[in-house]
């Protein structure tokens, strides 16, 4: 009787070892998709879309990287 039970202390304590060498092998669940960079019209910086400013006509889908170079680039094509 005492080797069943010394038996099943082996046989959980093995299983406790294997269930914690393969939890350390599983993806974190955290990820997610990388941003897409593009380049401001005027200068050409990379930056992630969602710090770009959009054209004033959005209909062109080009991106700037802040409004001084928005204005800067859209009055150069207005003259
Ligand atoms: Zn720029």
């Amino acid at each position: 009787m005492l080797k069943l039970l010394l038996l099943a202390l082996l046989v959980a304590a093995v299983v406790a070892v294997l269930r914690g060498a393969f939890r350390g092998r599983s993806a974190p669940a955290t990820l997610t998709a990388p941003e897409p960079i593009v380049a401001c019209a005027h200068c050409g910086l990379l930056l992630p879309v969602a710090e770009t400013w959009p054209a004033t006509q959005r209909a062109s889908g080009r991106v700037f990287c802040s409004e001084a170079h928005r204005t800067a680039d859209e009055s150069a094509a207005a003259s």
